[in-house]
């Protein structure tokens, strides 16, 4: 904490791993005297710079850009693009933590990375964000490169986002690369990327109820958010057979009794994404759906919970709540959605809870899978992609099982996560020596 004063994002991310970590390595001397956790809690390198830029009425606006590398012991550094006016290096430093263990999951050579920008595309035009996104690659292209940093979205950025950037760094470098992933079809990127945080999400989710015998038909999901990873989350449940309940956006939740069924998630895609209009104008279109301002899905009694919006919407409260509900089943779509309040009230019900950096690293692996077809010039059948999801999600299940596993049939996800992804980067980090 003294160390970081003024981030507790970080402190908070850092003190969830360390836990787990200082009882696995209790009697494991070379990563103690190496000092690899806290190695890997000091970021490599993190660049801050100014994101100068001019909007429609003609005035200089001036914004931060970021990028935060945190490791890049098993490959080039990875992680996504984050704009949004909450944005500051306390949360930029714990998403590039997180990512650097996530990734390591994945089984792909990424190192983590994250970066940003305090700029709010909320009720800017398409000129302006353009305007934006170039001034940010212009700084931000002599920083990352397909072998060196490969920047993705999140938050506010989305496809139109990376193409305006896609297009400055090429502009820039003159060089057509994999040096950002999420691209369109047309110019490098990969089928199922833009489904693939939300599929894997509830791919794991099946993963854990498989461990009890059961399946997600019949069973009733509550999701937060209502952006990329929630819709596609939502769409594999109901493919599922499930019943989804809720979504959500920063203005409060939608519930609809009757179920989101997949004409009603694909309004709610164009709605957000295209229109960029807001979850509560869904009770117009569905007048059975009730609109709750300013409030947080997680009281409505449901089998499964998916937070697909941000860090910290799940409090403990929250998390006492869905238990007493009869929840079975928590899947975080969100990076750290729940606090650390709420992630011991999980552990101690002994629920099926997995963390972020499992439960939502079917992006990210399909990130990686975007630069192997980049690397090779070629693009991969949807099919055959899908499969390679399923069993990424299925692989990093069976790695959290073997590191989590309590006995007695139960499973600490959070720690079989945390202990897999550290022990890859350490192990490579220990081959290394001092650096
Ligand atoms: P989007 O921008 O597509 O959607 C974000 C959603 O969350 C919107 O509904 C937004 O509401 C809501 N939201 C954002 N900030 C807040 C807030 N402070 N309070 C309440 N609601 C909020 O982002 P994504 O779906 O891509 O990302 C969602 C989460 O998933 C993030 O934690 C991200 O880091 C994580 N993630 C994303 C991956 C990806 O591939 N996209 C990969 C792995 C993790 P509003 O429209 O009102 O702002």
């Amino acid at each position: 904490k003294r160390r970081n004063p003024h981030q507790p994002e970080f402190i908070q991310a850092v003190q969830e791993v360390a836990e787990d970590i200082c009882e696995y390595i209790a009697d494991k001397e070379d990563y103690h005297r190496q000092q690899i956790l806290r190695r890997i809690a000091e970021p490599d390198r993190i660049v801050s710079f100014r994101v100068c830029w001019e909007d429609d009425a003609g005035n200089i606006r001036v914004q931060r850009g970021w990028r935060v590398q945190n490791n890049n012991a098993i490959g080039p550094y990875k992680g996504g693009l984050r704009f949004h006016p909450s944005v500051n290096e306390s949360v930029l430093k714990f998403l590039a933590f997180e990512q650097t263990f996530k990734n390591a999951l994945t089984g792909l050579p990424m190192g983590g990375a994250k970066g940003g920008s305090n700029f709010n595309p909320k009720g800017k035009s398409v000129r302006e964000i353009m305007r934006f996104c170039q001034s940010f690659m212009t700084e931000l292209y002599r920083h990352i490169g397909a072998d060196v940093d490969v920047p993705a979205g999140d938050i506010g950025v989305g496809a139109r986002e990376i193409g305006f950037m896609f297009g400055q760094y090429k502009r820039i470098t003159n060089q057509f690369t994999g040096v950002l992933t999420g691209k369109g079809l047309e110019w490098g990127g990969s089928l199922i990327r833009t489904e693939a945080t939300g599929y894997g999400a509830v791919y794991f989710l099946a993963n854990m109820l498989a461990t009890r015998g059961q399946d997600l038909a019949g069973k009733t999901a509550v999701i937060s958010g209502a952006g990329n990873v929630a819709t596609h989350a939502a769409e594999k449940i109901v493919q599922l057979g499930g019943k989804v309940l809720t979504l959500s956006d920063s203005g409060g939740f939608i519930h609809d009794p009757d179920g989101i069924t997949q004409d009603k998630i694909d309004w709610v895609k164009t709605h957000k994404t295209h229109r960029r209009g807001r979850i509560a104008d869904y009770v117009d279109e569905f007048p059975r759906a009730t609109f709750h301002a300013g409030q947080t899905p997680w009281a409505v009694p449901c089998d499964v919970a998916l937070p697909c919006a941000t860090q910290n919407e799940l409090s403990g409260e929250d998390a006492r709540t869905l238990v007493a509900n009869g929840c079975q089943a928590v899947s975080e779509g969100a990076n750290m959605p729940t606090d650390l309040d709420g992630v011991r009230v999980f552990r101690a019900a002994r629920l099926l809870y997995a963390p972020g950096k499992a439960a939502n690293a079917g992006g990210v692996a399909v990130s990686g899978l975007e630069m192997s077809q980049n690397s090779e010039r070629r693009s991969w059948k949807e099919e055959d992609l899908q499969q390679m999801l399923k069993d990424i999600m299925a692989g990093i299940h069976r790695s959290c099982v073997r590191y989590g596993d309590q006995g007695g049939g139960h499973v600490d996800y959070v720690k079989g996560a945390n202990v897999a992804g550290f022990r890859k980067v350490a192990d490579a980090m220990l081959a290394f020596g001092v650096v």
